[in-house]
């Protein structure tokens, strides 16, 4: 376990990655996993001679990038290639991670997992997990907002994820982000910083 490290999860839409932009605000060193698994799997990524090995070259794009969307098909349909897929990737993005959190200096590190409840392995590394959590309503209402989402996809992905009651089970806080203005959801975090900071 990395001492004094937070692991940052929620929902789709829940308000996770703005919680994450306010905690950096704060002098957080943010280790962002989603962003480590896109830089393995661009083009020239160090995970794609893998995932071609594993998956064969239609699973490379034509911009030489993984095919997402064959990938997410692929793994909605056949339990075994998850599997595979995960057994190439989570290595990769958990070296990167202790890489780059290794350059906090000093700073408490914040690991953005999105799949935190999922992962016993994140869990054991992270001393405090901060949960994000809201209606299935507001997510839905801010996925929305996104280009190229709708209701049908957002609540896809909501179907996908740990339900709520099991994320906030794993949780040492719950940020409720829901009626919130940005600027209470600011307070909100500063105060559960100063708290956690002030623990050690
Ligand atoms: P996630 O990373 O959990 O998918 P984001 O942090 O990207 O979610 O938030 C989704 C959208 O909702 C963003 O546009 C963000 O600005 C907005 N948002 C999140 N929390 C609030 C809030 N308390 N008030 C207003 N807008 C919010």
């Amino acid at each position: 376990m990395v001492v004094g490290a937070i692991g940052l999860t929620g929902g789709i839409g829940s308000g996770k990655s703005t919680v994450a932009r306010l905690l950096v605000g704060l002098g957080a060193h943010l280790v962002d996993t989603d962003a480590i698994a896109r830089r393995l799997t661009a083009r020239g990524g160090a995970a794609m001679p893998a995932l071609a090995a594993a998956f064969g070259a239609e699973a490379v794009a034509s911009d030489g990038a993984l095919d997402r969307e064959l990938m997410r098909r692929l793994v909605f349909a056949d339990a075994g290639a998850k599997t595979r897929l995960e057994a190439v990737l989570h290595p990769l993005i958990g070296a990167e991670a202790r890489r780059e959190a290794a350059l906090a200096a000093g700073a408490a590190v914040v690991y953005d997992v999105p799949l935190l409840t999922e992962s016993s392995h994140w869990r054991t590394r992270v001393q405090r997990v901060l949960v994000v959590d809201c209606d299935e309503a507001t997510q839905v209402a801010r996925v929305v907002q996104r280009p190229g989402w709708n209701e049908a996809a957002a609540r896809a992905v909501i179907a996908q994820q740990a339900p709520r009651r099991q994320r906030r089970a794993i949780a040492d806080a719950v940020i409720h982000n829901d009626g919130l203005t940005l600027a209470a959801l600011a307070d909100e975090v500063g105060a559960l910083w100063s708290l956690w900071q002030a623990l050690g």
